[in-house]
């Protein structure tokens, strides 16, 4: 069994904990894992993880609750990195909730990166929380957009189905609420196999998630063990198709 861990957060500076996690993800059949920046000053972080563990690949983005730079600011040091060496933009996204950032700066950086993703041909690693009208008026700016993942994705079947008319896909883990929802089920059904991904989410700076308990890339076993309740279908088959997916989207 291979489990491909489409949303996680690796910037720990100790480079040890960084070991340590990956190798309990491997024990956990994590064998694929993107590993998503949250600011800027990740960027060159998630490069050297990347460098030195091959199944981890870096994603360049602003996290929509951690945007601190003007995008001429942004522009600048886009120019100065080896771009070619990302295979996603992520985290980027829309947030009307928890971010202080006005929707307005959040959908102008959104809109840059989601430009970027374009020139440089890969997929975006989305958040949206309660911006999805955004979402979509963004999406039908920039037609023929690489593939967009909305990551912990807890919406209905009806906004799965409008989404993915805009090319997304969805990648579920933690946000999965073990308690049998027939909402969930229904959207859970919809987006298996052919737009569902797994992710952990974890977060070892904790930077973005203060409120919620430290999580590992190794936890995501637990998240595809709900799924496959929810789904009724065996853990085994939930991996096989959701590590598909993302290899095929992910080119890797
Ligand atoms: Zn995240």
């Amino acid at each position: 069994m291979k489990i491909f861990d489409t949303h996680c957060h690796l910037q720990s500076d100790n480079s040890a904990e960084t070991t340590r996690e990956l190798s309990d993800a491997k024990t956990a059949n994590v064998v694929k894992l993107l590993n998503n920046s949250i600011s800027f000053s990740d960027w060159g972080k998630v490069l050297r993880i990347s460098e030195k563990h091959k199944e981890v690949l870096p994603a360049l983005g602003i996290h929509p609750g951690f945007i601190d730079m003007s995008i001429k600011s942004i522009d600048t040091e886009l120019a100065q990195c080896d771009l070619s060496k990302y295979k996603a933009v992520g985290e980027i996204g829309l947030d009307k909730k928890k971010s202080a950032i006005p929707i307005e700066s959040q959908i102008e950086v959104f809109e840059l990166f989601l430009k970027l993703s374009m020139e440089l041909n890969i997929p975006c690693s989305v958040h949206c929380v309660s911006a999805f009208d955004e979402l979509i008026a963004c999406l039908k700016k920039f037609k023929n957009h690489p593939p967009v993942i909305i990551h912990s994705f807890s919406g209905s079947m009806e906004l799965a189905r409008s989404l993915s008319k805009f090319g997304c896909y969805f990648s579920v883990g933690r946000n999965l609420n073990n308690k049998r929802n027939n909402k969930q089920i229904e959207m859970l059904k919809y987006i298996f196999p052919s737009l569902m991904m797994l992710e952990s989410d974890s977060s070892q700076s904790n930077k973005e998630n203060k409120d919620i308990k430290s999580n590992k890339p190794c936890f995501i076993k637990d998240y595809m063990i709900i799924a496959s309740e929810l789904l009724n279908i065996p853990p085994e088959s939930i991996a096989d198709n959701t590590y598909k997916l993302s290899a095929g989207i992910f080119r890797n």
